[in-house]
């Protein structure tokens, strides 16, 4: 397990590094630069960030 920074989460999907700015705020979305996952900022535990998959954007809202 990498030692990752207190402001770091890893990327739920290839463990990669994700760096979350120490302002952002709640629903904001962070994307893994290695496997283009998009995770959504749900909260802070002890100051670190806790991370889960972003919903998928369907781009047709239609039924
Ligand atoms: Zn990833």
């Amino acid at each position: 397990m990498p030692v990752i920074a207190d402001n770091a989460v890893v990327c739920l999907v290839c463990d990669s590094p994700l760096t979350v700015d120490g302002d952002a705020e709640k629903g904001e979305i962070i994307e893994c630069s290695a496997c283009g996952q998009e995770h959504e900022l749900i909260g802070r535990t002890d100051d670190r960030p806790e991370v889960a998959l972003a919903p998928e954007v369907e781009e047709d809202w239609g039924e």
